[in-house]
């Protein structure tokens, strides 16, 4: 061998050994993602062995006798719809004869950013609902040109109410 031809031979021997040594350390890596798939499995499947105890202590608890059903909270479905949406404040120009009462229709006194006024029969009174671009609401108001897909939102000033005029909106609420 000439001694350039043995130069490459330990240009090649180094290579091998780093190659070797990167391959080591990918399977060393690996074997721990393993150990920690295994350990995350162990916890899975122990949770099926907690769960059939737990119902063995209910049932020898229970002695036959059957467990009345548990009461299910009832799940409030979420509505939407487009909605026109006037302003008012508490004036008589907006409330007529009701002004002199200065409370919503629900007793509360209302206040701007959270009141508006619904159509019940459309929005219960009571139920949060958020208007698209302006935020979260309580419906607590009704008004007598308020029918199904109109609100209307409350205002501390008469010019504020007309400053927001008339807009078509889309309420959420839940029932
Ligand atoms: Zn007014």
């Amino acid at each position: 061998m000439t001694k350039f031809e043995r130069c490459w031979v330990y240009i090649l021997v180094i290579l091998v050994a780093v190659s070797n040594l990167l391959v080591l350390a990918r399977v060393r890596e690996l074997e721990s993602e393993i150990a920690a798939l295994e350990a995350a499995q162990g916890i899975v499947a122990a949770e099926p062995a907690t769960v059939s105890l737990r119902m063995a202590q209910q049932a020898s608890a229970g002695a036959g006798r059957r467990e009345p059903a548990e009461p299910q909270p009832m799940q409030p479905a979420m509505q939407s719809g487009i909605f026109t949406a006037y302003a008012y404040c508490a004036c008589e120009k907006c409330c007529g004869k009701w002004a002199q009462y200065g409370v919503t229709a629900s007793g509360t006194v209302p206040q701007q950013g959270r009141t508006v006024a619904v159509d019940p029969d459309v929005i219960p009174l009571g139920s949060e609902l958020w208007i698209d671009g302006e935020g979260p609401f309580v419906a607590e108001d009704t008004g007598s040109g308020i029918n199904g897909s109109t609100i209307d939102v409350y205002h501390d000033s008469h010019a504020d109410a007309l400053k927001w005029g008339k807009r078509e909106v889309t309420v959420t609420w839940y029932e």
